[in-house]
């Protein structure tokens, strides 16, 4: 490609919203061009890009024995109906009617779509296992849209769905998944991690994400400081904590509390630590057709984790309770505890606190606390894990300390079980001539984030920094003066040489200033540059590496044999 030919609109200035490196050197360099709200264009050297990585993620996908087929992104919404999440998926899901008065959505998954594809189609278990995968866009109307093409509302994702006879075989395609996404981001060259993950709405049990780490990621993960452990903080676990301090024995009575509404004021009260105290989190739960307020109790000295508390309480949304809702409810805000509750209202406990003694909690009632409380007399189904995993919280396997590190997520793969095929009705006849529903695994990659995560994790101050797997270009050919006929004379020799050999090249043969030209080469980042300019009656020019920005003089001999030894 000659760049005189090139479509690469660069600018100075970067957009007012951007604050991500990738975010802003896509855009600078003339990548990607924002078209909307969330929406973004590649034009042609994020096409390159975009192509690059799903060519690796097709390869890998192929490897495993997935077959590539394409769905449509409208997609009627009778199916999402049938499975419910219809109502279920939120305003995430982008609804419209046609003509005709019909409801569509656009697909922003395709669970429903693939398993109408699948039903009445594959009917023994003799068909079993398949896996059928795609690259395409999907629509999701995120409520935030933010950070380029790291959150868009429409973006490209490789999308795969698995179809078995039994749950060992899912678990077994789980695993074989694994090792595929292990492959694909290794080849990549980024640095990830596999985690333990919340299933979110897309439900069914045991799931992994693919983290990429970045200091700029939306995601906490909580890594073990010893042992392979890693999980979403979503999903995180922690060997039961303990206190070293004893604890506050009292017998059960109710004491007279005067201005202590927060957790701080009653240890300091009591003069007993926060550990020993109960912390109320008082929601307002959002369902499909209703809302209430549900409490959460978790010890005084930890934080309620958000997405555990969705999942206990089967929340479609948490969000704060107004004081004019706690009141409403019956609740006392600052004094409430799980003793005594008005008998509607809808509460859970942390696992830990179960069958713990000598606790402080409110008694929900105005300035009063009860002491000496002991957690036997609740259900069974009250308690469930809600307590958020904080840095130095000991490890679920191996109890070494456990750090908490950022990552952007570019994977996600789900074990499904029989959720989707239950609810649309998609059987097989089992090895006895008996109907079941499919066993099913999902999963996704996210391939127009990759383009950015590339330079989140590979970028400098003056730009991106791409490397050989996924840059648009192998090495940039910067003719320093255009006019000048011996200069471009060798530049378009080697260019063409370059070509002969497979070695993938941009000739700059702008009539632009040399300054300008390298300007561009370093914000677009391409592996290599070989410079054509002033060393060229010394008989040398420069290669230059991105990464380092280290310039060497190679001869006019020496040059044909370095680029070999580069590129092939
Ligand atoms: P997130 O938690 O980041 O919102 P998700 O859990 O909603 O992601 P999945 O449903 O697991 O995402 O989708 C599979 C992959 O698609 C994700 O791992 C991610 O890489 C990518 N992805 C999801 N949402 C977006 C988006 N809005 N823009 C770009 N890529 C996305
Ligand atoms: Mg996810």
């Amino acid at each position: 490609m000659k760049f005189s030919n090139l479509f690469a609109p660069t600018t100075k200035e970067a957009p007012k919203d951007a604050t991500l490196p990738s975010h802003i050197f896509l855009i600078r360099a003339g990548f990607i061009q924002q078209c909307g709200s969330g929406l973004y264009n590649f034009l042609p050297l994020g096409k390159m890009v975009l192509d690059k990585i799903r060519d690796i993620v097709k390869e890998e996908m192929d490897k495993s024995g997935a077959n590539e087929v394409q769905m449509g992104v409208v997609t009627p919404a009778e199916l999402w109906k049938q499975s419910g999440r219809f109502e279920v998926f939120g305003a995430e899901l982008l609804r419209f009617k046609d003509r005709k008065q019909n409801d569509f959505v656009l697909g922003p998954t395709h669970e429903e779509v693939v398993v109408d594809m699948v039903k009445n189609r594959v009917k023994s278990y003799k068909q079993l296992p398949l896996h059928l995968y795609q690259i395409t866009t999907k629509f999701r109307d995120e409520a935030r849209p933010r950070y380029g093409l790291l959150r868009g509302r429409e973006f490209i994702m490789k999308d795969g769905y698995s179809f078995h006879a039994s749950s060992e075989s899912m678990a077994k395609e789980f695993d074989l998944m694994e090792q595929t996404y292990r492959k694909i981001f290794t080849r990549l060259g980024l640095n990830f991690r596999a985690v333990e993950a919340d299933s979110g709405a897309i439900g069914g049990s045991g799931s992994k994400e693919f983290m990429v780490l970045a200091d700029n990621g939306e995601d906490d993960i909580v890594v073990c400081s010893k042992c392979e452990y890693a999980a979403n903080i979503e999903a995180a676990k922690r060997t039961k904590k303990e206190s070293k301090i004893e604890p506050p024995e009292a017998t059960k009575s109710k004491f007279h509390t005067p201005s202590t509404n927060t957790i701080e004021a009653v240890a300091n009260f009591f003069k007993v630590d926060e550990f020993y105290t109960i912390k109320a989190v008082i929601k307002k739960a959002i369902y499909a057709n209703s809302e209430e307020i549900v409490v959460f109790f978790v010890r005084g000295s930890d934080n309620l984790q958000e997405t555990k508390a969705q999942n206990a309480s089967k929340a479609l949304e948490l969000v704060d309770a107004s004081e004019e809702e706690i009141k409403k409810a019956g609740l006392t805000a600052g004094f409430c505890g799980p003793i005594g509750l008005p008998k509607e209202i809808k509460f859970f406990i942390d696992s830990e606190l179960k069958e713990e003694k000598n606790l402080i909690c409110g008694a929900n009632e105005v300035d009063y606390h009860l002491v000496g409380v002991d957690m036997f007399n609740f259900k069974e189904d009250r308690y469930k894990d809600l307590v958020e995993v904080k840095e130095g919280d000991l490890c679920p396997l191996c109890k070494s300390k456990l750090e908490m590190t950022k990552g952007i997520e570019v994977g996600h793969i789900f074990q499904l079980g029989q959720k989707y095929a239950e609810a649309l009705d998609a059987t097989f006849l089992d090895e006895n001539g008996k109907s079941q529903p499919f066993w099913m695994g999902c999963y996704g990659i996210g391939v127009s984030r990759l383009v950015a995560v590339m330079i989140e994790a590979s970028h400098d101050q003056k730009g991106c920094i791409w490397n050989l797997q996924t840059s648009p270009f192998a090495l940039s050919i910067i003719v320093s003066n255009a006019k000048n006929e011996d200069e471009m004379k060798l530049g378009v020799e080697l260019y063409e040489f370059c070509k002969s050999k497979g070695i993938s090249v941009l000739l700059d043969d702008r009539k632009e200033r040399f300054g300008f030209k390298i300007k561009d080469y370093e914000l677009m980042g391409f592996p290599y540059a070989l410079i054509i300019g002033k060393s060229l009656k010394e008989g040398a020019v420069e290669l230059v590496e991105r990464k380092s920005l280290e310039k060497e003089k190679i001869s006019l001999e020496e040059i044909k044999t370095k680029l070999e030894g580069l590129f092939l």
